[in-house]
């Protein structure tokens, strides 16, 4: 493919949002080039089994990945193994990548966001494997088991409580004194009955076999370190500390959400004419295949009147 062709639309970032988008751009006859640095599928290639998308219950990760890779490719849409650097807009769009430049008249950054991690021993090692950044994806794994759920904030909280009605013993790590998180929220995890809370703890590595099998805890205040041993398989470890939505391309283009999501409106357009967001990257309330799917679809046809409009 000639790299300075000009293309309709192009589509930053090839997990579910961008495939999506891909797919409903390139059955709407649009011109598509989607840019993947990685593996098809984005975040779900890192995942084993994805058992909560309708209609495809317990499929791999990179296999649902590579379904709706081939999905859109079927229709139409180009896929370039590239990592994008740089983006000019210039009432149209200038995308230089790590294949040369390229150009299209409209744009949907679909860059994703990353589980910021825990940071302790091991914990790449056991990630699907006892580790989880998900409970919505992970947690009835754990159903009748213990787990240990690391972070003091919203989202951590949010989450200890969700865990609470599947696991049978949940355990809040939290590295200070107190919660982040808002005190309506915290007065929920005194109700819910199977919740313990150890401040003033940290992480500091796991270990186990083909699971874990146990965690080196630290005591912020004494600076004690001690080790729990589980049963293998009985138990899980959920990192919340935080995602980190992958935004800096369109930094000065776009308005930012506080947690550093870009925010859209409900058409996913943001405040530079032709530009559009989707999935993970935007600030949003629930991060999952099915929403950043959704948020693509809806993209692509914004994409599309606005292309339609501005012929
Ligand atoms: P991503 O999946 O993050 O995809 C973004 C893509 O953009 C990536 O492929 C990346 O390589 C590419 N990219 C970024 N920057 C550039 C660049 N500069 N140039 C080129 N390409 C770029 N959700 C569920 O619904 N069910 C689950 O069971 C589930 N399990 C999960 C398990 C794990 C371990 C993780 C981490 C997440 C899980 N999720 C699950 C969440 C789900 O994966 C995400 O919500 C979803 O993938 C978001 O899709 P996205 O397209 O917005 O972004």
């Amino acid at each position: 493919m000639c790299s300075d062709k000009k293309y309709d639309l192009a589509i930053i970032g090839g997990g579910p949002a961008g495939y999506s988008a891909a797919l409903y751009a390139a059955r709407a006859n649009l011109d598509v080039i989607v840019f993947e640095q990685g593996m098809p599928g984005g975040q779900i290639a890192t995942t084993d089994i994805i058992d909560n998308y309708p209609g495809i219950p317990n499929i791999s990760g990179s296999g649902l990945g590579d379904a709706m890779r081939s999905h859109a490719e079927d229709a139409g849409a180009h896929t370039e193994y590239a990592m994008v650097t740089k983006i000019l807009e210039h009432g149209g769009f200038t995308i230089d990548t790590s294949a040369g430049p390229f150009e299209s008249r409209a744009l949907i950054m679909a860059t994703g966001a990353t589980p910021r991690p825990g940071g302790f021993d091991r914990e790449d090692e056991y990630r699907g494997r006892g580790i989880s950044y998900c409970a919505t994806c992970d947690g009835m794994f754990y159903r009748g088991k213990q787990v240990f759920v690391i972070g003091g904030g919203n989202s951590a909280v949010e989450e200890a409580l969700y865990l609470s009605k599947i696991a049978d013993q949940v355990t809040m790590v939290v590295r200070r004194d107190k919660f982040r998180a808002s005190p309506g929220l915290v007065s929920k995890l005194m109700e819910a009955g199977n919740i313990s809370i150890r401040f003033n703890t940290s992480i500091v590595a796991v270990s186990g076999n083909q699971l874990l099998t146990s965690i080196t805890f630290n005591d912020n205040i004494s600076n004690d370190r001690y080790i729990e041993e589980m049963p293998e398989g009985s138990f899980g470890v959920f990192v919340f500390t935080g995602m980190n939505p992958v935004t800096d391309l369109v930094d000065g283009m776009v308005e930012f959400g506080i947690d550093g999501g870009v925010l859209t409106d409900e058409n996913m357009a943001t405040r530079t004419p032709g530009l559009y967001c989707a999935g993970d990257m935007r600030s949003k309330s629930l991060r999952q295949v099915i929403t950043a799917a959704s948020d693509g679809a809806i993209a692509a046809m914004s994409a599309y009147r606005y292309l339609d409009q501005s012929a």
